[in-house]
C-alpha cells in the first residue's frame, strides 16, 4: 500500500478561493470589508515571519490587516489597553496577539483580554469552554485546519477510532475536542504516555502534534490509518521534518500529510476564515456564536 499524500496548499488554495468570494460577497451586501489586527510584541525573528505571512495571506483575499508593533519592554497593563481600543473599534473583526510574548507579560490576562467575539485565534476562555461543550465561537486554527482536511478528503471521523499524540492547549486538546465533538473514540497521548506504541496502532486516525522528529514509525500504525503530522521541526543540517517518518508510513497508511505542505497552509487560511466568520457576523450576516444572556 502507498498512502495518497494529502496537498495542504491545494486545499487551502480552494479555501481561500472561498474567502475571496466571502469577502467580496460581503462588500457588495453590506459595503464592510474585514479587518484583523496583528499584534507583534519584541522583536523575536520567527514572529516577525509568521505575522508577515498572516498580513500577507490578508491581502491576498481582501481582509484588511493592521499590524501595530509593540516594544518588548511594553507591560501587561499597557497592551491590555491596546487590546481593549481594537476590541471597541467597529472597523476590527479579529484580534491576533502573536505567541510567544515576553516572560514578564501575563500571557493569559492577555488573551482573555481580547473580546471573545474578535479572537480569530481561538484562545480566550470563553472560546476554549465553548470547544468542550460543542459551540465555540471561533475554532483554533490549527486543529480546525485538520478538521478542513479530513473533510475536503472526504475521511469520515464519526464512530472512528482517533489517537492524537500531543496534549497542548493549542493543538493536541481542542484538536481531540473537535473530533470527540464529531462523534470520534478519541485517546489523546503526551510525553508521559507509557508505551506510545499501544495507543498509535489502534488509531483509524493518528494525528500526531508533539514536535519530535520520527516519533512515529511504520510499526506504530495500522495497516490503512489516515495519518495526519502536524509537527514542525528543524533539524541541525536546517531540513524542516514533521514528527512522523514518512517514507516509512507512507507505506503503511491509507492518506498522510507532509511537512513541509500538509497541515502548514491550513493554519493561516482558517484564521482568514475566522477573520471573515467574524465580519459576516459583525454584519449581521451570521448568527453571533454568543448566546444572549438569560
Ligand atoms: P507543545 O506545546 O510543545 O506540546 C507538545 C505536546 O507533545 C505536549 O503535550 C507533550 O506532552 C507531547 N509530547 C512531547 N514529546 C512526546 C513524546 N515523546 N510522546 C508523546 N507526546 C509527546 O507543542 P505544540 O505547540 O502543541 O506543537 C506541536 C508541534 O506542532 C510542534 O512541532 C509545532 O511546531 C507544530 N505546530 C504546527 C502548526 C502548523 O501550523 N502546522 C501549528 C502549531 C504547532 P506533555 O504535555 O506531557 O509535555
Amino acid at each position: 500500500m502507498v498512502a495518497k499524500v494529502i496537498d495542504g496548499k491545494l486545499v487551502a488554495a480552494s479555501i481561500r478561493q472561498e474567502c475571496r468570494e466571502r469577502v467580496e460577497a460581503l462588500r457588495r451586501k453590506t459595503g464592510v470589508t474585514p479587518g484583523l489586527a496583528v499584534i507583534l510584541v519584541g522583536n523575536n525573528p520567527a514572529s516577525a515571519i509568521y505575522v508577515s505571512n498572516k498580513v500577507r495571506a490578508c491581502g491576498e483575499v481582501g481582509i484588511q490587516s493592521f499590524k501595530k508593533e509593540l516594544p518588548a519592554d511594553i507591560d501587561t497593563d499597557s497592551l491590555v489597553e491596546q487590546i481593549d481600543a481594537l476590541s471597541r473599534d467597529p472597523a476590527i473583526h479579529g484580534i491576533l496577539v502573536q505567541l510567544p510574548l515576553p516572560p514578564h507579560i501575563d500571557m493569559r490576562r492577555v488573551l482573555s483580554s481580547i473580546a471573545a467575539e474578535k479572537d480569530v485565534d481561538g484562545f480566550h476562555l470563553y472560546n476554549v469552554g465553548g470547544l468542550v461543550v460543542g459551540n465555540t465561537i471561533f475554532p483554533p486554527c490549527t486543529p480546525y485546519g485538520v478538521v478542513r482536511i479530513l473533510e475536503f478528503e472526504k475521511i469520515p471521523v464519526e464512530g472512528r477510532n482517533v489517537v492524537v499524540v500531543g496534549a497542548s492547549n493549542i493543538v493536541g486538546k481542542p484538536m481531540a475536542l473537535m473530533l470527540m465533538q464529531r462523534e470520534a473514540t478519541v485517546s489523546i497521548c503526551h510525553a508521559k504516555t507509557v508505551d506510545l506504541a499501544q495507543y498509535t496502532i489502534l488509531a483509524d486516525i493518528l494525528v500526531v502534534a508533539a514536535g519530535r522528529p520520527n516519533l512515529i514509525l511504520p510499526q506504530m500504525v495500522k495497516t490503512g490509518a489516515v495519518v495526519i503530522d502536524v509537527g514542525i521541526n528543524r533539524l541541525p543540517n536546517g531540513k524542516i521534518t514533521g514528527d512522523v517518518d514518512f517514507e516509512g508510513v507512507k507505506h503503511k497508511a491509507s492518506y498522510i500529510t507532509p511537512v513541509p505542505g500538509g497541515v502548514g497552509p491550513m493554519t493561516v487560511t482558517m484564521l482568514l476564515v475566522n477573520t471573515i466568520t467574524s465580519a459576516e457576523r459583525a454584519a449581521g450576516l451570521r448568527e453571533t456564536g454568543i448566546p444572549e444572556p438569560a
